[in-house]
């Protein structure tokens, strides 16, 4: 691997080999990331994504949603026009922030490839549990900010990247369609690179602010 999926930098080490898989780290965003050659297929990850039990009546997973869109709707109005990006087949947090009053569209390469938001843009983006998903984040996030408009918000939920000791065992580096990894000071780099403010208001939650 010779450039950071995340950052673009060339300053990579190889951080960990376990059970066949290269995972690699970025010396100046300290993403870590799974090597591009153990990515999984278009088939195999649709299918994978269809297993999650991520429907609204699911209790946990709503708890677990209004983590991220607490802090999310002090920014926004209701008369704010937002998108979902990456929602899944089921989206449940665009259905918690329309049943508050919000408009949410959806956008997801699987199950809402509806490329029309592309012509758009948003007051707000949330971005639930979708980043670790991404081949090619650097590309997405640049994407997220033609998407923004002025004076906008853009709301991510992943968990953060534990202790390093504690990566290869860790259950979320264990889902193979997890490529890439995150913490502080990645989403401090990645809104370096796009001028937006970074506030991270609780765990596993940052929200970017476009001017
Ligand atoms: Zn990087």
């Amino acid at each position: 691997m010779d450039t950071c999926t995340v950052c673009k930098s060339s300053d990579l080490i190889c951080f960990l080999k376990t059970s066949k898989l290269i995972y690699w780290e970025c010396k100046t965003c300290a993403a870590k990331i799974l090597d591009p050659q153990h990515y999984v297929s278009n088939s195999y990850e649709k299918k994978h994504y269809l297993k999650h039990n991520n429907s609204i009546t699911n209790t946990n997973y709503k708890n677990f949603l209004l983590k991220l869109i607490d802090p999310f709707k002090d920014k926004i109005l209701t008369s704010d026009i937002g998108l979902d990006y990456g929602c899944g087949f089921s989206p449940a947090l665009a259905n918690i922030l329309k049943s508050d009053g919000f408009k949410v569209e959806l956008y997801d390469p699987f199950f809402f490839p509806n490329k029309d938001v592309f012509l758009k843009k948003y007051k707000f983006i949330t971005c639930s549990e979708a980043v670790e998903h991404f081949f090619n984040p650097y590309e997405e996030f640049d994407k997220i900010n033609d998407l923004l408009d002025n004076n906008s918000w853009f709301g991510v939920m992943t968990a953060f990247l534990p202790k390093d000791e504690l990566f290869e065992n860790w259950y979320y580096r264990r889902d193979p369609t997890h490529v890439v990894f995150y913490q502080e000071q990645t989403f401090l780099h990645i809104g370096f690179q796009r001028n937006w403010k970074v506030v991270f208001p609780s765990e596993n939650i940052v929200l970017f602010h476009k001017k």
